[in-house]
Order: structure tokens, then C-alpha cells, then sequence
């Protein structure tokens, strides 16, 4: 076996047998297949596709090229989540401790932005003196204690789908639905939580981008799951918007506080009560997706999610005063106002646009080694469907020392405007919920 016949073997289109996505695995981590060469194997993946069964091989070569997370001392039930990415997409942040005031364990490994996509880890590092580099030993340590911790991603899960998505990332070959699938679902497998809950996106801020591909990449994901022995339950949701009103990462904390309080935006608080009482059904804490509705509705409103989430900061060496006192996060320079010269309805908020705008004030990153300013983003005070006169502010651009007329032009092409009513579109399109893991049927 060679990897030029491997390579020339996906380009025409054929089937791999499992040892030969091994070679290209296992050689790619050793260095005896190069860089260009697992790139040309991406493109002729993505071209040709790959099979339900060369994805599930895929997937558990990705699992075991590195360690598992041991959460074998952490006693109840511990649930995972995962967004397929998106703008503005902070529910990680709510979700976390929402899950942990319900009682279920939280093991939140995330991820840093690059391209049009947030980070949770960035996020975070927007409040002061948050550790997001959690050792293996302390993730586990205050997920058994506090029950719920978020650290970044190690290095030592799934190692080889971290080398593989960098290579995507520079290759064009990143929305592909079984490349997608296999780094999802092996990162979860790999995490290894028994209850798993992944948020689909899609729309024109997603890698899917209509509802249909949505749907094919949460089959793919529950099958290679299923295959692979996990139950998988997905959520798909729309990202023709950004989530909430704010995209950055001070602006994403405070917005994270302000619905932890019960006062965020509609949208950010009620995919987080879907995704919560999918994981709790999951858990098998209630029977009902509407019964963990009311159950998690009820403990926002008591403050018990926002101790829960003050906690967490202070475990992790963060200074909490920021709940209270927004100013003490990374502030911008200055915050400019972006009017509306048109008067009817907002028909479209381009997410990419949107995201591009922050992301050349200093929020997102082209290369792994840019520097972010945690200060800057978007603050949108207006929704798809919202009434709009001429001289209302459509968005607030948070700024720091970086191109502001740039970023203010890209940012009012987001918008566009329709003289009759614009319904809201509907945030989640679709929910598989599995049966809760401790159900006696399985
Ligand atoms: N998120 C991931 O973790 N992997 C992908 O391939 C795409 C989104």
C-alpha cells in the first residue's frame, strides 16, 4: 500500500478499505505521509464523498489517536454539547452552568475562533483572570465537585483531527458533511460523556447552509455515533441571523450575564432551554422536553444558574466583580452608531457580514497567530422582522484602534430592508432527541 494510490484511489471516486484510511492516519501522525499529501486526500474526499462507513472509520481513527477523558470519578450523569459553529453563538456559556444548577455534570472541552466562527475559550478570556487551560486532573476534579467546567481543547484528544482541521482550514475543504461529522463526533467520543447533544447550524452564517444539508450532517453524526456505540440527540438551528444582539467577546460575556439574569435576548435563551432540555431528557432527569423547559426556566428566574456560573469563574481563578460591574472587562476605544437610512421592515441580517465586520476591528482572527481585541464587536438593536424609521440605530460597533470606517462599511451591507412585514423566522427547525441513557430499554 501507498498513499499516491490512496490519493489516486478517492480522486476516481472508489471506496477505502479501513486499513487504508489508517495508513493515511496513522502515517500523517507519524510524518511519513506529508502535509500536501493528506491535503490532496481532503479535496478528493470532499469532491468524491465518503461513505457512512469510511466516516465511521474515519471518526474512530480520530478517537484513537489520542487519550480519553477518564470520567469515570465523576459521579452522575455528565453531559456534553457541541455547536457546529456560528455567530454570535454563545449558548456554551449558558448552557453550561444551567445544566450544572439542573444537577447533570458538565465536561466542556471548546474550542478558539478562526474564520467567521466565535471561540467559547476567547470568550472567556475576556474576564479576568479566567484559567481556560485546565489541566486533565482539574477538569475532572471541579466537574466532581462544582459540577461543571469549560477548558480548552487538549491536546492530547483526537490529535488527529486537530491536524486534519488545520489542513481543512487552509484547503477550502472544511464544509464537507462527513469531514464535519467525524471531527465533530470524534472529539465528543473522545470527551467522553455519556449524554451528547449537538447544535446543527445553518444558514448563510453556517458551514450548512440550508436546512436539507442541516439534516443529511445530524443523520450522518447520530449514525457514525450509533456505529460507533454513543447516542447521539441533535438540534438544528437557524444562523440566518446572529444569535442574540452581540458578536465579540466582552459584548458575548455580558450578553452571556444579562440571560443568566433572565434578561438576554429572546433567541439566545430559548435555544438554550431547547438544547438544556434535550440534554436533561437525555439524562434522564425529566421524561418531557416540556417539563425541562419549565424546570429550567424556573431555575434562570430563582438566580440559581447565575451562582452556579460566578462559581465556575471563581474556580477557575476568575475575578467575578465583572457580573456586576460589566467595565471591568476589556473595554473599546470608543462605540460608534450605525443609523438606518431606510425606513420598513429588516428582512436580512447577514451573519457573515456581520462577523467580518467585528473581525476586522480585531475580534476574529485569519491565522492562529493573530492577536484579539477582547474590547471590540457588534452590538445589533435590531432583529429580522423589527420595524425600522428612518434614523434608528441599526447596530453599535464597539471599537478599538483597528480599521473602524472598514469595518462600519461591511457592517451596514449586512442589512437589508423590505416595505412590507417580515415574519421571524423560526430559530430551531428540528429536534431528535434520544432516550434518556439510565432508560431501563437500553
Ligand atoms: N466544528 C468542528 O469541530 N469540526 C468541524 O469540522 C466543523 C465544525
Amino acid at each position: 500500500m501507498n498513499i499516491i494510490q490512496i490519493i489516486d484511489k478517492k480522486r476516481r471516486g472508489e471506496s477505502h478499505t479501513f486499513e487504508e484510511l489508517a495508513f493515511l492516519i496513522q502515517g500523517m501522525l507519524a510524518g511519513t505521509v506529508a502535509d500536501y499529501q493528506v491535503s490532496a486526500w481532503l479535496m478528493a474526499a470532499c469532491i468524491q464523498g465518503l461513505s457512512l462507513e469510511e466516516t465511521t472509520w474515519l471518526t474512530d481513527l480520530f478517537v484513537k489517536s489520542g487519550s480519553t477523558l477518564d470520567l469515570s470519578g465523576v459521579d452522575g450523569i455528565v453531559v456534553d454539547k457541541h455547536s457546529t459553529g456560528g455567530v454570535g453563538d454563545k449558548t456554551t456559556l449558558v448552557l453550561a452552568p444551567l445544566l450544572a444548577a439542573s444537577g447533570v455534570k458538565v465536561a466542556k472541552l471548546s474550542g478558539r475562533g478562526l474564520g467567521f466562527t466565535g471561540g467559547t475559550i476567547d470568550k472567556l478570556e475576556a474576564i479576568p483572570g479566567f484559567r481556560v487551560s485546565l489541566s486533565t486532573e482539574e477538569m475532572v476534579e471541579q466537574v466532581r465537585t462544582l459540577g461543571v467546567a469549560i477548558s480548552g481543547q487538549t491536546q492530547d484528544l483526537a490529535p488527529a483531527d486537530g491536524r486534519i482541521y488545520a489542513l481543512r482550514d487552509v484547503t477550502a475543504t472544511v464544509d464537507n458533511i462527513p469531514l464535519i461529522a467525524a471531527s465533530v463526533v470524534s472529539k465528543k467520543i473522545a470527551a467522553g460523556a455519556q449524554v451528547i447533544v449537538l447544535d446543527i447550524k445553518y444558514g448563510r452564517g453556517a458551514f450548512m447552509k440550508t436546512l436539507a444539508e442541516a439534516k443529511q450532517l445530524a443523520e450522518t453524526c447520530r449514525e457514525v455515533g450509533k456505529r460507533l456505540g454513543k447516542t447521539i440527540s441533535t438540534v438544528l438551528s437557524a444562523m440566518d441571523q446572529p444569535l442574540g444582539a452581540a458578536i465579540g467577546h466582552s459584548v458575548e460575556v455580558m450578553e452571556t450575564v444579562n440571560t443568566l439574569k433572565g434578561q438576554g435576548p429572546e433567541d439566545l435563551e430559548d435555544l438554550s432551554l431547547t438544547l438544556g432540555s434535550v440534554a436533561l431528557v437525555g439524562a434522564g432527569r425529566f421524561s418531557s422536553m416540556a417539563e425541562a423547559r419549565v424546570h429550567l426556566k424556573k431555575s434562570l428566574a430563582s438566580g440559581a444558574v447565575l451562582d452556579v456560573f460566578r462559581q465556575m469563574v471563581v474556580a477557575q481563578g476568575g475575578d467575578p466583580a465583572f457580573i456586576d460591574e460589566p467595565e471591568r472587562l476589556p473595554q473599546p476605544q470608543q462605540i460608534l452608531t450605525l443609523v438606518s437610512q431606510t425606513s420598513g421592515y429588516l428582512g436580512a441580517v447577514d451573519s457573515l457580514r456581520v462577523a467580518e465586520s467585528a473581525k476586522i476591528l480585531g475580534a476574529g482572527r485569519t491565522t492562529k497567530a493573530d492577536v484579539l481585541d477582547l474590547g471590540v464587536g457588534v452590538v445589533l438593536k435590531k432583529k429580522i422582522g423589527d420595524a425600522v424609521s428612518v434614523g434608528d440605530v441599526l447596530a453599535e460597533l464597539w471599537v478599538g484602534d483597528r480599521s473602524q470606517e472598514q469595518a462600519m462599511d461591511v457592517l451596514s451591507s449586512a442589512f437589508s430592508f423590505s416595505q412590507t412585514p417580515v415574519p421571524r423566522p423560526p430559530l430551531v427547525e428540528e429536534i431528535y432527541c434520544v432516550e434518556p441513557v439510565s432508560s431501563p430499554r437500553r
